[in-house]
């Protein structure tokens, strides 16, 4: 899934496959014999003798619209006019830092975003409603802020790093913190963290939460995980509409495991007029790359450079996020 190159691009001339790290003999098999015919012999008879028979089937079906490394990377090379470019890319919407279950600190976000060229980012650790993620209380964010302010001061014109949160979406559809709570930060993403295996609809939960007042934009929407659960079940066309009426950008979270949206789901979501953020998730510095992932995505569904809240000048992207937040 990591491999900068397409596989078949590392077979010699004589059939044998170039050596790749962490690959070894037996996995080189599998690989040649999937690159000579379509599938792999040796795999399928070992899934159909393993007791777990189902529950691997099930999980290949869990692995559609991801991009490999190599694939995403094709994409960002690809031509094309009105998309956006690595170097239209101004700034990183959602990560994680040691205030919560990140390993980054706020001076490190804001180095690496300045080493990216970025302009601005925002800091955006859980709420306090998700302990298991570390989540902040509003006493730490209090101080998390006079932090940011101090950094800002200290950064001035070169970088500014934004007060954010990544507030979580409760299963009613109502977001975990108080308006007045929501009111003490610049970008607010809301997002998904519980009944993610449930096949039942949740278009309600996903509307209550593009309806509240304050959230800036939809974090992964389907809370989808590769290989192990499918996320929400919901009218997505019905949700994105919502989104659009409200304003909410909708998330093209690049984290290798989700990639939600994908580009399918934000072809749709750009038919239903939405705009779009396309964020890393980042917990450490060599994470950043993750965004590129949501960026070929993003290319893949042709969504146009101005309809991407990331590729606006801090200033318009402000006033955007506070327009949001008197809608309240
Ligand atoms: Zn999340």
């Amino acid at each position: 899934m990591y491999l900068d190159v397409p596989i078949d691009t590392l077979l010699n001339p004589d059939g044998t496959l170039q050596k790749i790290q962490h690959i070894g003999p037996a996995s080189t098999r599998v690989i040649l014999e999937v690159l000579q015919t379509g599938a792999s012999a040796i795999v399928e008879a070992a899934v159909a003798a393993s007791p777990q028979q189902s529950d691997i089937l099930r999980r290949r079906g869990l692995r559609s619209h991801f991009l490999s490394r190599a694939a995403a990377l094709a994409a960002l090379r690809s031509r094309k006019p009105n998309v956006p470019a690595l170097s239209d890319i101004r700034c990183d919407l959602q990560m994680h830092s040691d205030w919560s279950d990140g390993s980054q600190t706020l001076d490190d976000i804001i180095r690496t975003g300045m080493a990216r060229g970025y302009t601005h980012s925002a800091v955006t650790d859980h709420s306090y409603g998700l302990p298991i993620a570390g989540g902040v209380s509003m006493e730490r964010i209090a101080r998390q802020h006079r932090e940011i302010d101090a950094l800002n001061a200290a950064y001035a014109g070169r970088f500014r790093l934004l007060k954010g949160i990544e507030a979580n979406i409760r299963a009613d559809g109502s977001v975990d913190m108080t308006p007045s709570e929501l009111a003490q930060f610049e970008i607010v993403v809301a997002a998904p963290h519980s009944a993610l295996r449930s096949a039942n609809d949740q278009t309600p939960r996903m509307l209550g939460a593009v309806q509240t007042p304050g959230v800036h934009i939809l974090g992964h929407p389907r809370g989808r995980m590769y290989g192990s659960r499918p996320g929400v079940t919901a009218d997505w066309d019905e949700v994105f509409a919502a989104a659009a009426r409200f304003g909410v950008a909708v998330e093209l979270d690049g984290d290798s495991s989700r990639q939600d949206l994908d580009y399918d789901l934000a072809r749709r979501a750009l038919a239903s007029g939405c705009l779009f953020a396309i964020d890393s998730d980042a917990h450490a510095t060599d994470q950043w790359w993750m965004a590129d992932t949501g960026l070929a995505h993003a290319r893949m569904a042709g969504i146009p450079r101005a309809r991407v809240i990331n590729c606006w000048p801090l200033g318009r992207l402000l006033e955007w996020a506070q327009s949001r937040s008197r809608a309240a």
